[in-house]
Order: C-alpha cells, then sequence, then structure tokens
C-alpha cells in the first residue's frame, strides 16, 4: 500500500577523537550489508596496521591540494594539521541504489554535509566522560602525549556542537552504543516523509472482492443469526 523512497540514506557521524566513532561504525557495517563506509582520503601518515583504501587513501599534501582545485571532495576539512575529505564519486551511486551511506567526519565537514544534503542523519558519538576520553586515547596507542592533548583540546570545542546534531548516542557500553546507532537508522527508514506513493484501491471494489472469494456460512455470526431465527 506504501511505496517508500528507494533511495539509500546519508548518514554522518561525528564526535571527539577517542569517542569510538570507528569502534561503533566498524561493528554496525560488520553486521549490516546494506550499509556503506565511505573512505576518505587524509594527508596524515598512516597509523600502524592502516591500510591504504581501507582506513583512508593517504595522499601528500600537495596532492590533496591539487584533487581539492579538481573538485574532487564533497567536503574536506583541516584537524590537527592535517586535511580530511570525502570523495564525491561514490557516494550517489551507493545512495541511487539504495544503499546508506556512512561517512565518519569532524564537525567542520559534518556543516558543510548539512548545508548540501540538509535531509542527512546527523548522529554525535559522546564518550562517557573527558577522563575516560583520555584514558582511550592513551588506550588506542595512535598518537604521542602532545597529539592526544591537542585532539582532546579540539574535543572540547566539538563537544559544544552537540546540539547541532539529530541524534547523541553515549558511547560508555560498546554493544549498547551500536544498537542505539542501529536503532536510529532503522527508525529513521520509518518517517512518514520516506513515502514517495500511497496506493489505495477502490474501498467498495476490495469489499466485493472480499465477499465473493469468502465463505460466511460457518462465521459464529452467522450461527448465532440462525438460533435467533
Ligand atoms: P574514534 O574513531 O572516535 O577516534 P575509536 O573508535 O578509535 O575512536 O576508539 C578509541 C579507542 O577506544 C579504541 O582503542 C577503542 O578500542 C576504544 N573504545 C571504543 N569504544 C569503547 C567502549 N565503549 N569502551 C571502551 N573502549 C572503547
Ligand atoms: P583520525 O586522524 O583520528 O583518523 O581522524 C581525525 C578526525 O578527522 C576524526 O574526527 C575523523 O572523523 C575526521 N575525518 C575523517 N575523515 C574525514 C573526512 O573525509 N572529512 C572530514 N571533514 N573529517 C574527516
Amino acid at each position: 500500500m506504501i511505496k517508500q523512497k528507494k533511495q539509500g540514506q546519508l548518514i554522518v557521524v561525528s564526535g571527539p577523537s577517542g569517542a569510538g566513532k570507528d569502534t561503533i561504525v566498524g561493528k554496525l557495517i560488520e553486521n549490516n550489508s546494506n550499509i556503506w563506509l565511505s573512505v576518505s582520503a587524509t594527508s596524515r601518515k598512516p597509523r600502524a596496521g592502516e591500510e591504504e583504501g581501507i582506513n583512508y587513501f593517504f595522499l601528500e599534501k600537495e596532492e590533496f591540494e591539487q584533487k581539492i582545485q579538481e573538485n574532487y571532495f564533497l567536503e574536506y576539512a583541516e584537524y590537527a594539521g592535517n586535511y580530511y575529505g570525502t570523495p564525491k564519486e561514490k557516494i550517489i551511486e551507493k545512495i541511487e541504489k539504495g544503499i546508506d551511506v556512512v561517512l565518519v567526519i569532524e564537525i567542520q565537514g559534518a556543516k558543510k554535509i548539512k548545508d548540501l544534503v540538509p535531509e542527512a542523519i546527523f548522529i554525535f558519538i559522546m564518550p562517557p566522560s573527558e577522563k575516560e576520553l583520555l584514558k582511550r586515547l592513551k588506550n588506542r596507542k595512535t598518537e604521542a602525549k602532545e597529539k592526544i592533548i591537542e585532539r582532546f583540546n579540539i574535543a572540547y570545542k566539538e563537544m559544544n556542537e552537540v546540539t547541532k546534531y539529530n541524534y547523541v548516542v553515549v558511547n560508555d557500553e560498546l554493544e549498547e552504543a551500536v544498537d542505539k546507532v542501529d536503532s536510529i537508522i532503522k527508525a529513521e527508514k520509518c518517517r512518514v516523509d520516506r513515502i514517495e506513493e500511497m496506493l489505495v484501491a477502490n474501498q467498495e471494489e476490495i469489499i466485493h472482492e472480499f465477499l465473493m472469494e469468502n465463505d460466511f456460512d460457518n462465521s459464529p455470526m452467522t450461527d448465532k443469526m440462525k438460533e435467533e431465527k
């Protein structure tokens, strides 16, 4: 009766470094084949274990700037001294095929997406506390002390922007946080503004067809009516 929009949704996930964005989204796509995670480009150097084309497309600063000139990015921003950007190419194709696309990006990039695609879903991942955020950054062992402090200072600015997002998920218990993000995406699919068409058949025709196809002789109502006779 209801034909819903076939297009996938654009989902933007932001939050302070160390809050658990990549961990949550990683789990989400593990269990959900209809979600595609966009791989960003960055001028940051790869961390141990990071792979080209899986975690990021790693570019030199000059290469990144060249791609900015070529209008290669849907959005890009500078964060902690490096460039980060979302390649445009595959996003429209995926959305048109009905696949949901997730962008894990910082807040300046999220603002640009809000201007370009206001109907996108904006989710902010919060750490349970500032202390826990520092602990996670330290335990991740990907940044030196100075870089951790730089990221923590940026985190303070970012956390003030939470009200510009549609949803906030506190990542205390990991499974619970993943479940919440999954539920948000599912609930968004049920929004009435995703209805493309209402197919309402003729009421009398439906009743007529129903009466013709069904035998009511043994129905309780008919028995009762028989008794009353
Ligand atoms: P982000 O992508 O937001 O920078 P990560 O996903 O890299 O953050 O997570 C930062 C660190 O915190 C990682 O070492 C990760 O394993 C850990 N982590 C993520 N979620 C939780 C959680 N709910 N409880 C404890 N540690 C977590
Ligand atoms: P990291 O160096 O920890 O991988 O990423 C630093 C920050 O850059 C994180 O907040 C991450 O979400 C963000 N980021 C990653 N890719 C992009 C992107 O394509 N665009 C923007 N604007 N931010 C990004």
